[in-house]
């Protein structure tokens, strides 16, 4: 994917300090082999795959990033962390940018604004771990 010409100035150097900050790790190790992607069971809901995500990361992309659906159809299964050659913690990315948003957004996800057949259908599991992106 090609994003042009982008200068990566002080905002964009900005948010990959604070992605690096939260989550503990190196953005630029990840060389793009796609590996995290093609382990990933929920690729197919996601706008941005797992690798195109972080390459948005790496060019300090906050809107972009923060748009993408990516980072909350994102499971916490650790498979792209256990798949990664090297060695990045792509769940420990994910969970950052999530709270990234929730800081800047705390309304984003409300619970009580669910549709009641939503959540007479959604499993507990899924309640539980929306409740915990929402409060990690
Ligand atoms: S598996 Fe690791 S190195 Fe490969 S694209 Fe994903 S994060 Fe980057
Ligand atoms: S931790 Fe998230 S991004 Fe990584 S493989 Fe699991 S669901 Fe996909």
């Amino acid at each position: 994917m090609s994003y042009g010409y982008i200068k990566i100035g002080s905002e964009e150097k900005a948010f990959i300090a604070k992605v690096e900050e939260i989550s503990g790790q190196n953005v630029y190790s990840c060389y793009q082999c796609g590996k995290c992607s093609a382990g990933c069971a929920f690729s197919y809901k996601m706008d941005k795959t797992v690798n195109q995500f972080i390459h948005l990361i790496q060019l300090g992309q906050k809107e972009r990033t923060l748009d993408a659906n990516t980072h909350w159809i994102c499971a916490s299964c650790f498979t792209c962390t256990v798949r990664c050659p090297r060695e990045i913690d792509v769940a420990a990315l994910m969970e950052a940018v999530r709270e990234i948003s929730l800081r800047e957004n705390p309304e984003k996800v409300r619970i009580a604004d669910l549709p009641k057949e939503s959540l007479e259908k959604l499993p507990n599991i899924a309640l539980v771990s929306n409740f915990r992106k929402k409060t990690g």
